[in-house]
């Protein structure tokens, strides 16, 4: 057998930033990996996606912009696309192993399963450790009608040899969105299958803006049907009709601890994922859990899973003397035009019993959007009675950028007194904020 002092189960960004601090320590660790080493955002989410997304966003910005005298026609290639997505995503294993075993940090590739609360099995070694980092993240759930798993799911979009000539995509949340647009811009014929709410944790003005638009450009968004069968590539919905194409099932993502034995290990998980206390330290003291697959009040993204995995660290080197710290969490949806949003929704400060004001603003009449001819431009600020910014909304070509400014804003309490006397250049979208709060 062994032994270590931490095992890390997991090597996406939650791991990445626990194993430096841990090394840096020095301490000695393995790493656990059941597929290729580097984790869920860069092989098989954010920056693949975004690579696709930069594309459709051109191609977007491209229409807006005939109106305003651009000529010529422009399309995107998705076979170019894919490779170059293949060539990064596929130099991330090689990277990260690279640079952990410069690190002298054990790597093992295979299914780890405890078999008590010390003790891992992989690939037939025994491995031990006082304390244990579980930041295995998530997985597509399951698409639960009779011919389920022949839907493709995120982790399949960037193995796609060809362009899909249809695709109908299973969902209501980002990554369905973020897809719908994607495949509508490089050319798909694109069908929006939503169960019930859209984007349920956005501002719904900003939801309905996002929908309008995605109708606008041809996406079918249908919320009178459900998915009940698939036959090869034949989709046949509650209404009987049938839908031929590929499926796309975006229903969700769960978390991943299904062949992990945490009973075993006395740890508790559930669909939401594995339990943990403000220091992140699960039921089993000596095992802590970061990341996607960590049932905390973080969103499901890259820059909470490596907070996480920091916070881990070093609660697991010194004691649990850090807990999580309340910041709003900027999230965006890279739809053509994107969304993003910081801080409380309406309804979020309502349940809360905050009193506070509303400023919504057609930004579309600004020059900032009327000069790219962005006529979706549209925010939704929330002002605490003292007139601190408390929560935005916004839908529009800058949206990505301007929210960062907008947690920039939230996160140091300024109101539009102190947002006045920032110097900004001109012309950005960021000279327009005292005119949003
Ligand atoms: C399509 C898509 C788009 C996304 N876009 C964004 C975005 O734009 N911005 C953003 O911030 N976030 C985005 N995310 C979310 C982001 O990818 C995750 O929040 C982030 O990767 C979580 O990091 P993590 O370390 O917790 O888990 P992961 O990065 O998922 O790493 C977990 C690792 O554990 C491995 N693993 C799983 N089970 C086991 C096991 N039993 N044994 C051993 N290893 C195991 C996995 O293979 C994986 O390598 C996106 C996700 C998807 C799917």
């Amino acid at each position: 057998m062994k032994r270590y002092d931490v095992i890390i189960v997991g090597s996406g960004s939650a791991a990445s930033q626990a194993a430096t601090i841990l090394r840096d320590a020095g301490k000695e660790i393995a790493i656990i990996e059941n597929w290729t080493f580097g984790g869920t955002c860069p092989q098989r989410g954010c920056d693949p996606k975004k690579m696709l997304a930069e594309g459709a966003e051109l191609l977007a910005r491209t229409e807006r912009m005939r109106e305003l005298g651009v000529e010529g026609s422009l399309s995107l290639d998705w076979q170019a696309f894919k490779k170059r997505i293949d060539e990064y995503r596929f130099s991330i294993p090689t990277s990260k192993t690279q640079h952990w075993n410069e690190m002298n940090i054990d790597l093992y590739q295979g299914e780890p399963h405890f078999i008590d609360e010390d003790s891992i099995v992989i690939e037939g070694h025994e491995l031990s450790a006082p304390q244990f980092l579980i930041a295995t993240g998530q997985t597509p759930r399951p698409l639960d009608i009779p011919g389920g798993d022949q839907a493709i799911t995120s982790d399949d979009v960037f193995d796609l040899d060809a362009l899909p000539e249809s695709i109908h995509i299973v969902g209501a949340g980002y990554i369905a969105f973020e897809f719908a647009h994607i495949f509508r811009r490089f050319g798909s014929d694109v069908t929006l299958l939503i169960r019930s709410q859209a984007l349920k944790a956005f501002d719904p003005n900003v939801v309905h803006r996002l929908v309008e638009e995605s109708k606008r450009i041809g996406i079918s968004v249908r919320y009178d049907v459900e998915p009940t069968r698939i036959d090869g590539n034949v989709l046949t919905l509650s209404d009987d009709s049938t839908l031929e194409g590929v499926v796309l099932n975006a229903t969700g993502r769960i978390p991943s601890v299904e062949r992990l034995h945490l009973d075993a290990a006395g740890v508790k998980s559930d669909r939401q994922g594995i339990h943990v206390n403000e220091y992140l330290q699960t039921s089993n003291p000596a095992v802590y859990a970061a990341g996607d697959v960590a049932y905390s009040p973080n969103p499901a993204l890259t820059p909470f899973a490596g907070q996480e995995g920091r916070l881990a660290a070093l609660n697991m080197l010194h004691g649990n003397t850090r807990v999580l710290p309340e910041r709003p969490a900027p999230t965006i949806v890279y739809a053509t035009p994107p969304i993003a949003k910081v801080g409380l929704t309406v309804e979020e400060a309502e349940a809360e019993g905050i009193d506070f004001d509303v400023k919504e603003t057609d930004m579309s009449h600004f020059l900032t959007y009327s000069r790219i001819n962005d006529a979706t431009a549209y925010s939704k600020v929330l002002l605490s009675e003292e007139g601190h910014v408390i929560g935005a909304h916004l839908i529009g070509h800058h949206a990505p950028e301007l929210i960062n400014l907008f947690s920039f804003i939230i996160q140091n309490k300024l109101s539009h007194q102190h947002v006045k006397h920032l110097e900004v250049a001109y012309p950005t979208a960021a000279s327009d904020l005292t005119y949003l709060i």
